[in-house]
């Protein structure tokens, strides 16, 4: 595994890399219903999870994130599954190890718990950073090279994710908020500002920030985003995520406006902006990172 991550920081020093698309959307094309949990499939419905992460490599990612958004003890447990956090975090790195081989990295997924921190909410910090080193130690167990803490609000929230990441033994940690667009600025869903969110996930190690996921944000203000991200990295490697759009229901069916060559476009302005890593998050598809990959030099 250490080799691995060398391998990744080498290559990150030495060119931008190219992350995959998103996973749940192409979960749902495959048959999950939407809002079902998604991690049970990689021990019920293994070959589609497989599938997904074989048709990103094949469009050129660099990068395998886990089925295991939702692989926390709260999460799986509105599935009725808290008590297979192991399990399925195993089962999800096994996943996309397998395909990844000596071709890309292996992202091993944490996504937030789904709730709210004391005192804000009930959720008693302790009890919620033991859950997230239980489904890191799982995720780095099955196989994941780096963990990627996304999709966060709270900085509170975001740095017992990775402190746990790194007490679990993760070398390598990235973690990334998901930011909109106010009269004030971008701001996480709890208001936090980039300047302020960065500070607690650098403290508790993260090596790698940025932002996955915007709520109804263009891609022209992912790459003014991006340049708000850089200057607050304190000199981290800055990756961005951006969805395909904003989810839109046409015929009861979930839609997402961005095209793949839009995506493509963007790329070497998000580049020229200091991003070092770049995918796509929800909506974002194979065809998604096909299109970016010929901004990546490998
Ligand atoms: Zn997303």
């Amino acid at each position: 595994m250490t080799s691995r991550v060398a391998s990744f920081r080498a290559t990150l020093a030495r060119r931008p890399i190219l992350g995959d698309g998103a996973t749940g959307t192409q979960l749902q094309q495959r048959g999950l219903a939407p809002g079902a949990g998604g991690e049970l499939w990689n021990i019920d419905h293994a070959d589609r999870v497989t599938d997904v992460h074989r048709a990103y490599l094949a469009a050129g990612a660099d990068l395998l994130t886990t089925n295991t958004f939702g692989g926390t003890s709260y999460v799986l447990g509105n599935h009725g599954a808290g008590a297979r956090v192991r399990d399925l975090n195993v089962a999800g790195a096994c996943l996309a190890r397998a395909v990844a081989g000596e071709r890309a990295w292996v992202l091993g997924d944490i996504g937030p718990f789904g709730g709210m921190l004391e005192p804000l909410g009930d959720a008693v910090a302790d009890e919620v950073a033991l859950a997230f080193r239980e489904q890191a130690a799982a995720l780095l167990e099955g196989g994941a090279d780096l963990i990627l803490v996304e999709t966060m609000s709270d900085p509170a929230e975001a740095a017992l994710a990775v402190t746990a990441a790194k007490a679990a033994g993760a070398e390598c940690v990235i973690a990334t908020y998901t930011f909109q667009k106010s009269a004030a600025g971008y701001r996480t869903m709890m208001g936090t500002t980039v300047a302020d969110a960065f500070p607690a996930v650098l403290a508790a190690g993260a090596d790698i920030v940025g932002a996955n996921c915007g709520t109804e944000l263009s891609l022209d203000d992912y790459v003014a985003l991006t340049a708000e991200l850089v200057a607050h990295a304190a000199g981290r490697p800055v990756i961005v995520q951006p969805n395909a759009g904003s989810p839109r229901l046409v015929d009861s069916k979930i839609c997402y406006d961005e095209s793949a060559a839009q995506f493509a476009a963007v790329v070497p302005r998000l580049l020229a902006a200091g991003a070092r890593i770049v995918g796509g998050c929800c909506g974002s598809t194979p065809e998604h990172i096909a299109a970016m990959a010929k901004h990546f030099s490998k």
